[in-house]
């Protein structure tokens, strides 16, 4: 069963500030965003943020087997599920969600338009929590051009280190504010994720996250400075050992060399 039209059309309370609530009015941009995922009939789907179901909608159309939505405004949701039944609701905060708990061979589709004040660690989160077929999100064009920078800019840090020590990051298009209801300050980008195959195993991403946490606190500092900082003895040893100059900074160092610090930072001092 579809969506019956009545989403967008003013029937709803006012959109909430608080929840980062700026609803996509445009049907073709939409529809773009769902034709992104290449849903299947009978893929397991998850949307997050659904709103009034400007994407929903779409998703519907393409006959999934499940649809999952996390949606934190309660209102918002219970009319969605009103409206569909076959809508699996779970109401409340996307961050909070229990990653583990989605199947891995279920060959999840994940799609948002997602709240701007969530979207950093939300990425953070599902890149490295769930084996996805695809995931496909619209966030803030800044956040966008962070999430695909390439080492050496002012966009690179530890968020585009870890992303895509996970994941081939594309934008695929950018959306200007006027197509939202209200209108957001700034442009969107729509960003498609796709794991990579062979992601850090969980010791070490756990190290990789460390030192990213270690590393771009200081991103003006040297990297031989940054480790005797954290009292990490023989650190340029490390560095050259890895053919990294000890006075380089942390943003020259491209992913792969930051998965190799790491690995050697928690081998040899466990960190
Ligand atoms: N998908 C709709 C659209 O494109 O029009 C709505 C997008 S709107 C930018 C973000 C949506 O995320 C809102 O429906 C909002 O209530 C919901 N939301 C905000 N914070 C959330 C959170 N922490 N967890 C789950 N949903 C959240």
């Amino acid at each position: 069963m579809a969506l019956n039209g009545r989403e967008g059309r003013g029937q709803y309370k006012p959109a909430k500030r608080s929840l980062g609530q700026n609803f996509l009015n445009d049907a073709n941009i939409a529809r773009k965003i769902v034709d992104s995922l290449d849903i299947r009939p009978g893929d397991n789907v998850l949307e997050i943020g659904p709103g009034r179901g400007a994407l929903t909608k779409h998703i519907l159309e393409r006959q999934p087997g499940r649809l999952m939505v996390l949606e934190k405004d309660d209102d918002l949701g219970q009319a969605l599920t009103a409206l569909n039944p076959s809508i699996e609701l779970v109401s409340g905060d996307a961050l909070a969600f229990p990653w583990q708990t989605l199947e891995s061979d279920a060959g999840w589709k994940i799609v948002g338009n997602l709240p701007y004040n969530i979207a950093s660690p939300l990425i953070w989160d599902i890149v490295s929590q769930v084996k996805f077929a695809a995931a496909v999100f619209m966030v803030q064009l800044e956040v966008g051009q962070r999430l695909r920078a390439p080492s050496g800019g002012k966009d690179y840090g530890a968020l585009s280190v870890w992303v895509q020590s996970h994941a081939r990051v594309e934008l695929l298009f950018k959306v200007p504010p006027q197509v939202f209801q209200p209108q957001p300050k700034v442009t969107s980008a729509v960003m498609r994720f796709i794991l990579l195959p062979q992601p850090p195993e969980p010791n070490a991403a756990k190290a990789l996250a460390a030192t990213l946490r270690m590393c771009f606190q200081q991103r003006r500092k040297q990297l031989s400075t940054i480790l005797k900082s954290k009292g990490i003895v023989g650190g340029e040893d490390v560095l050259l050992g890895l053919g990294i100059q000890p006075a380089q900074r942390p943003e020259t160092l491209e992913p792969e060399r930051f998965q190799a610090l790491s690995n050697c930072l928690e081998n040899q001092f466990g960190s």
